[in-house]
């Protein structure tokens, strides 16, 4: 699969890609040169809301990602569309703080490491390989659907316009 690098300024869509399963990495950097050189080290192709940038990379012939959608939503369903990416959220996959893999935990070896609440409250829990963060799909889960859910209307809305044009 292709690599995916976001740009600083798009750390909370990178946030929500993540958590719809798909790999994405944050930008080590701020400075374009320094984030097209590490663009390039890793052939990843680089989302970006800076035209600059877009220019530069460009230039330097890598495949950058322009994204003028200004909320979230939109954001989503343009980057799904363009890369062709499944949406429908897929929680449970990748950490959504630091692009680490997750693992399905065994309930007993988080005892006491995860809220009671949340522990006595559900059964499945995942860990990331990377971080060792603890993620369950708590009552929050239900506001991340609906969000995605709104992305892939949005989607469909744009796949049936192309089909038209
Ligand atoms: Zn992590």
């Amino acid at each position: 699969m292709q690599k995916l690098v976001a740009d600083i300024m798009l750390a909370k869509l990178a946030r929500w890609l993540r958590l719809a399963g798909i790999s994405i990495e944050d930008a080590p950097y701020v400075e374009d040169s320094k984030i097209i050189d590490y663009v390039k080290r890793k052939k990843a192709l680089l989302i970006t809301a800076d035209v600059m940038l877009t220019g530069r990379a460009k230039k330097r012939k890598f495949r950058v990602l322009l994204i003028k959608e200004k909320d979230l939503e939109h954001q989503l369903a343009f980057v799904a569309g363009e890369l062709d990416l499944d949406i429908g959220g897929y929680p449970g996959k990748i950490c959504p703080i630091c692009n680490g893999k997750l693992r399905k935990a065994n309930k007993g070896s988080l005892a006491g490491k995860v809220r009671k609440i949340a522990y006595g409250r559900y059964s499945e829990f995942y860990t990331c390989r990377k971080c060792g963060r603890v993620y369950w799909h708590g009552t929050h889960w239900n506001a991340i659907e609906k969000r995605f859910k709104e992305a892939n209307y949005i989607l469909a809305r744009m796949h049936k316009k192309k089909k038209k044009g």
